[in-house]
């Protein structure tokens, strides 16, 4: 058997876990868990926080508001959700209502995951890293930075100071980036975070020529 179809089937078998997993409190209040999509061979991988309601009701990532602009950004390095991985460092919605069970599912809102949270989820991220192997794993946000960088025992920083650097790990580079859901507002970080996309694009054409 081929490299990829090994690695379709060992990301089918993670993704059927995650949708039946009850590691942690996320999975009591979900619509659906959000394991991840794109290709078993994709050289990028892009970690965001965690599934918002949009991901949540349809188990896709980044099919909201942040996810359009997300497709901005890849087709304005001409590469497509397809070629490329994305998932979460948590798969479940991390809401307001697994904090609180009296508050009605309608006012629940988005929150950060909590360490207890990520730590429960961690197992499933590293194993659709070393299933994919990406060259490079954009970071989105300040969360899966510090998870990822961390991970990889390289120092951690706020997001403003480490965005757009090209860490060098195990066999892979970090892209830490802005996440689009805090460029939807601001026109400045949105100009940021196509600039570190024009990083990216360079980088790939490097690892290209490089073979
Ligand atoms: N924000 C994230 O971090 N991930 C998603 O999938 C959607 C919004």
């Amino acid at each position: 058997m081929t490299g990829p179809a090994l690695s379709d089937s060992e990301l089918e078998k993670i993704g059927e876990e995650i949708r039946h997993c009850t590691r942690s409190h996320l999975s009591m209040t979900r619509t659906n868990s959000v394991p991840g999509e794109g290709s078993s061979n994709a050289r990028v991988m892009f970690i965001g926080e965690g599934p918002g309601r949009q991901e949540d009701l349809e188990g896709r990532p980044f099919v909201g508001r942040a996810g359009r602009l997300l497709d901005e950004l890849l087709a304005s390095i001409k590469l497509d959700r397809k070629s490329v991985y994305i998932t979460n460092i948590v798969k479940c919605r991390p809401s307001t209502e697994t904090l609180d069970e009296t508050l009605p599912p309608e006012k629940a809102r988005d929150r950060k995951p909590t360490s207890e949270e990520i730590a429960a989820c961690a197992p499933y991220l590293e194993a659709q890293i070393n299933a994919i192997k990406p060259q490079i794993i954009c970071t989105l946000g300040d969360t899966a930075t510090r998870f990822i960088l961390e991970k990889y025992g390289l120092k951690t920083g706020n997001i403003s100071k480490v965005h757009g650097r090209t860490y060098s790990a195990d066999n892979v580079k970090i892209i830490p980036m802005y996440h689009p859901a805090a460029a939807l507002y601001t026109a400045e970080l949105r100009e940021i975070l196509e600039k570190d996309f024009k990083k990216l694009a360079g980088l790939l054409a490097q690892r290209t020529l490089a073979g």
